[in-house]
């Protein structure tokens, strides 16, 4: 029995298809980190798609697949783990499609300047005057006598370090993605050879990936590169200068902008690449003011320029008058920033004497004790899914969560699980949908496998009789409501929870998420039934405009006259509390109209709130 279950083991191979979901497609960090992960088993494990079969364990092979969004792939493992394997890869590929986030285009502000400026794309925001600055490398020889194979297994271990102590930032999965790349067959068989070896079979892994869309993967390489040869006593370096300076350069490597970081660095103009690469990603998180202007005339220059990454424009000879409005620009920034950040706890109200409340969007106990710190008023919104991601939470772990997260503020709004659409579980199968986004979302998910919906609502309620004041204000909330059916439904099953345990919730709110159109057309009805509302203006305006949210290249205007006339309906419509969840609460452009429809709740993820609270003071 035991040989033929062995048997089985190795000679079966096991195939499971999946599906690339994320809008970014199988790009190189999560390949990255599913290379890391199938490395693990004692099995032979391949990826077949579009014809061809390639390693599971080999980085540059799956990038040369080129899976899109809504491309499928086979995993096939076959060996003495392959079970586990199989197992464990799905879930790991199905957690690393739903984690991964788009980067949506900096939308630019209007800007005028009397000198002629150079337009670009937008990769951090912010406003740089100094002189051009273009980054030249030096080469420096102190040739170490270290083989080519042990520099590169030093590198390995260098950026295997990096990963682990950087592990819980967004950017670690950038080391692991070079470690990834480095452990290759390419380069693990070189031994003694020159580096000039090294170097050739860079520049061959480079040239494949030259005007493909993985071209902003060679910085990737370049900084391998370097990254080996400097265990060999190759140093490349830049000099940077000790005034304030803006770095244009066509090739910025992701290890650079560490050193940047330590200097004056005003900004930063990369010729070529796209707002996702590595470099781009590092730059955002450097907060450095930074563009992509594709211009191969740019040239140094000791005179101060202006690189205006708010609006889009490089000015390379801007006027007396450019500079000095820039300058006050750039100083009201850096005030607003100030003076908001100090002003966070206070109460705020606009000009004329209207009192706003700006709650804060979390989705857990570490991004609750953010919001706080960051001056949130309560909790708009808890988005619940993000609990259950990793694994299910018992009934005990989400009351703990709930509780602590209820004890930090007078007012939390939950949401319950809100799953599907471009929300998946790793334990839960939702059969495969046409269009996800119009199947079994948010509240339908919930009162079609009651389970889970059961829990959540227990582990609620329990937590509301756990903490230590009865002054809280605690609400839930249902998501992606689209009739009064599906509301009674779900405030049926809440209330035969609390009477089946014995648990008192008359003082808990019940309100639901306003994301469905066919709701507008509902209100007066709705007026009865519900303790309050809150707009998802994301769903919302996916579902008036029939655009996909997560559509790689369709996008609404997200102050499109359309929708402000939808908001401005209801506002007219709904006599209960209501307040505004979705993005658009934190938008610039839309705080002003906002307000002059009476919305005077907005919720909006924690960083915003300062700045939110300030502009309101100003409106
Ligand atoms: C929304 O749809 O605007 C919303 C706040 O919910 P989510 O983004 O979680 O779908
Ligand atoms: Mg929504």
């Amino acid at each position: 029995m035991n040989f033929l279950k062995k048997l089985f083991n190795t000679k079966t191979t096991i195939t499971t298809t999946l599906t690339v979901t994320s809008s970014n497609g199988f790009h190189l960090r999560p390949i990255a980190k599913f290379v890391n992960e199938a490395k693990k088993f004692d099995a032979t494990i391949t990826l077949k798609a579009k014809e061809e079969e390639v390693s599971a364990t080999q980085v540059p092979k799956i990038l040369s697949l080129s899976l899109e969004k809504g491309d499928s792939f086979e995993l096939r493992c076959k060996g003495k783990e392959a079970q586990e394997a199989s197992k464990e890869l799905s879930k790991l590929f199905k957690e690393l499609m739903s984690d991964d986030k788009e980067v949506k285009e900096i939308k630019q502000e209007e800007e005028q300047y009397e000198a002629s400026s150079l337009r670009g794309e937008t990769i951090a925001k912010g406003i740089g005057i100094a002189p051009l600055i273009e980054l030249i490398y030096q080469v420096i020889d102190n040739d170490s006598n270290v083989p080519l194979s042990n520099a590169i297994d030093m590198s390995i271990s260098g950026l295997e370090e990096m990963y682990e102590k950087h592990k819980e930032e967004d950017n670690a999965d950038i080391y692991l993605a070079q470690m990834q790349l480095l452990q290759t067959d390419i380069f693990m068989n070189l031994k003694d050879e020159e580096p000039s070896k090294f170097q050739e079979l860079i520049q061959i892994e480079i040239d494949k990936l030259k005007n493909t869309k993985f071209e902003s993967r060679i910085s990737d390489y370049r900084d391998i590169e370097q990254r080996v040869l400097s265990e060999m006593g190759i140093y490349k370096e830049f000099k940077t200068p000790d005034n304030p300076y803006i770095l244009f350069t066509d090739d910025l490597l992701p290890s650079d902008i560490a050193l940047l970081k330590d200097t004056p660095v005003q900004g930063v103009i990369l010729e070529k690449g796209t707002t996702l690469s590595h470099a781009s990603i590092l730059l955002r998180s450097a907060n450095i003011p930074s563009m992509i202007i594709q211009n191969e005339n740019l040239k140094s220059n000791s005179l101060d320029v202006i690189l205006d990454a708010n609006s889009g424009n490089l000015i390379l000879e801007p006027t007396k008058n450019d500079l000095k409005e820039a300058r006050e620009r750039q100083d009201k920034l850096k005030k607003e920033q100030e003076q908001s950040f100090q002003k966070r706890f206070e109460t705020t109200k606009t000009k004329s004497g209207k009192e706003v409340k700006v709650l804060a969007n979390i989705t857990d106990l570490d991004s609750a004790k953010e919001a706080k710190e960051l001056g949130a008023d309560g909790v708009g919104l808890l988005r619940t899914e993000f609990l259950f991601t990793k694994n299910k939470p018992s009934v005990e772990e989400q009351t703990q969560t709930y509780q602590a997260i209820f004890e930090l503020f007078n007012e939390v709004t939950v949401r319950t699980l809100d799953i599907g659409g471009d929300k998946s579980l790793p334990y839960i199968d939702i059969p495969k949908e046409e269009n996800p986004f119009l199947g079994l979302r948010g509240i339908r998910f919930s009162l079609q496998e009651q389970t889970l919906f059961k829990e959540q609502l227990l582990a609620i309620f329990k937590a509301v009789g756990s903490i230590s004041s009865n002054k809280k204000t605690i609400k839930i909330m249902f998501p992606m409501i689209s009739n009064i059916e599906e509301f009674t439904e779900a405030k049926n099953i809440a209330q035969t929870v609390a009477k089946e345990n014995n648990l008192n919730i008359s003082n808990i709110q019940f309100g639901i998420m306003l994301e469905v159109p066919s709701i507008i057309f509902g209100l007066k009805e709705f007026n009865n039934l519900v303790d309050f509302y809150s707009i998802g203006s994301n769903d919302l305006t996916q579902y008036l405009f029939a655009i996909e949210r997560t559509h790689p290249t369709l996008s609404v205007d997200p102050i499109s006259p359309l929708l402000l006339l939808a908001l401005e309906q209801i506002r007219k419509d709904v006599k209960k509390p209501i307040s505004i969840c979705g993005e658009l609460a934190g938008l610039d452009v839309a705080t002003q109209k906002l307000l002059s429809m009476n919305y005077t709740t907005l919720s909006v993820s924690a960083k915003l709130i300062p700045n939110l609270k300030e502009r309101i003071r100003n409106v």
